[in-house]
């Protein structure tokens, strides 16, 4: 029988079709390391021109198009107009600036196109390694469980879920969440990050259901007010379940007093969740990690690598302490008793026991590579400069008449303003000439009501000068603004 022509194969058909993509490929690796070891040269951000937008506004493609060809609209529409994060003088929000080596190991990732839902592969084990090596660091016990996931959203969504399974019975999987759920109340800090609050309502227990704790004047939350919610609502018939505390708060970087509330927990035998998105890879520096104390007594733990770890996105962790719970919450009827021990279905429980992905990339490697290559003490001091360039810059502001501190510098976060009449107008137009500028990314919040610069400084790149530039920049434009309105007005 003739047998068709071979020809839907997606790789390269002759040897010099290879060798043609291997040298295309070469070329695409050497562009991102230019772009990497120059990027001080650019611009942190700038603004989008319309007809580079309209680029990316045209219909499915039918034909092929040479990857050279793609490669060049990359470099031309793409990369110049990213969100700056890997550049030095991004410190808008909380984000990471990556590592060569981490995309290096991405690629490596893609290569081999490893899914690691189960199965008994190589790819586990590195993830496996990873879990243990984030016990230990954490201090959990053997029996703690992790996985990764996307970010710390989805990993604060897991604590949440692993909690309510354990408050309602694992029965609830079946027989819906039922009216005990509409008891159950849950506690964090009213400067939490909003992803607890969503968490509580695609669990389907509600946002009304969670308390907002007031926080002390050095904004962690009050512990004395989370006793007093929880007696408030045990008096009103509720059933408290769950506190989550924070390791570093989106806005200031303030971290719970997490042994008062691991305390707290025991007692009222409450769950304990920490997010500690971007504050608990602190535990990587020994000048840092004693105000993580009491993080060890936590039932789970979510956060992230991709922020102050600095391995690409998306790299989000999250770790339960009795793992078994964390099977109880996930895991499809037992199935991963009933695998096998032998073949390519051995090596149970898998990763889609553990979360709701079946199918999931291997950011392990990334992770492992990043561990790795530059090890803890290197990235402990990394994780530590960062905190020593937010308290020169909080004295460099104080020193600036022009400028004043809103929020006490507690890790890496700064938050301050340029001073004038109408702060809150003024700044936020001060943020986004900084932005447009390129020389800065900053972003903003509100404390006690104020807006406020935020430069929180999470990439390893950032060095003094770089926050001198931001700190000129500030006052060079605060100048301008409030002459140009001065004379309007
Ligand atoms: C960034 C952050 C989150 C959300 O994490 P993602 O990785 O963006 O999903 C949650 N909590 C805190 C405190 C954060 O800083």
């Amino acid at each position: 029988m003739k047998q068709p022509p071979f020809d839907h194969s997606l790789d390269p058909a002759t040897p010099g079709d290879w060798q043609a993509l291997r040298a295309q490929g070469h070329r695409m690796l050497d562009d991102m390391f230019d772009y990497l070891e120059h990027i001080r040269e650019r611009p942190v951000w700038q603004p989008i021109p319309r007809a580079v937008r309209r680029a990316f506004d045209e219909p499915l493609p039918r034909q092929a198009t040479s990857v050279e060809a793609l490669h060049t609209a990359f470099l031309r529409d793409v990369v110049p107009f990213a969100v700056g994060n890997a550049h030095p003088g991004f410190m808008g929000w909380v984000q990471g600036g990556g590592t060569p080596v981490g995309m290096l190991a991405e690629m490596l990732a893609a290569g081999l196109n490893a899914n690691l839902g189960g199965r008994d592969q190589m790819p586990l084990e590195v993830e496996r390694q990873i879990v243990r090596w984030m016990r230990d660091l954490f201090g959990l016990p053997d029996t703690a469980s992790g996985l990764f996931v996307t970010g710390t959203s989805v990993g604060n969504l897991i604590g949440v879920l692993v909690a309510r399974a354990a408050a309602l019975g694992a029965d609830s999987r079946r027989t819906g969440i039922g009216d005990a759920a509409a008891r159950l109340t849950a506690y964090t800090s009213a400067g939490a990050h909003g992803c607890i609050a969503q968490a509580m309502d695609l669990s389907g227990l509600g946002t009304d259901a969670l308390r907002l704790i007031p926080m002390t004047a050095d904004y962690r939350m009050d512990v004395g007010a989370l006793v007093e919610a929880v007696a408030a609502d045990r008096r009103a018939g509720r059933t408290p379940f769950l506190v989550a505390g924070t390791a570093g708060t989106v806005d200031v970087g303030a971290i719970d007093d997490l042994q008062a509330l691991a305390d707290v927990c025991r007692r009222e035998q409450l769950w304990f969740h920490v997010d500690g998105a971007y504050g608990a890879l602190a535990m990587l520096a020994p000048d840092l990690a004693p105000r993580l104390d009491g993080i060890g007594q936590a039932d789970s733990i979510a956060f992230d690598f991709h922020k102050w770890g600095q391995v690409p996105y998306d790299a989000g962790f999250v770790l339960v302490r009795d793992g078994r719970r964390q099977l109880e919450t996930f895991a499809a009827d037992a199935a991963y008793l009933r695998r096998d021990t032998r073949g390519l279905s051995a090596g149970s429980p898998w990763p889609c026991d553990l979360g709701p992905d079946l199918s999931r990339g291997f950011r392990a490697l990334k992770t492992w590579f990043t561990l790795k290559a530059y090890g803890t003490e290197r990235l402990g001091r990394m994780i530590s400069g960062t905190c020593a360039l937010a308290r020169g810059l909080a004295q460099r502001i104080e020193a600036t008449p022009e400028l004043e501190l809103l929020a006490p510098v507690s890790l890496n976060i700064v938050c301050f303003r340029y001073r004038c009449a109408s702060p809150d107008a003024v700044n936020a137009e001060i943020v986004t000439a900084l932005q447009e500028s390129g020389v800065a990314a900053p972003s903003t919040t509100v404390l006690n009501g104020h807006l406020a610069i935020r430069a929180a400084i999470v990439n390893h790149r950032t060095t003094a000068a770089d926050l001198n530039a931001l700190v000129e920049a500030t006052v060079a434009i605060g100048h301008a603004i409030t002459a140009a309105w001065r004379k309007a007005s």
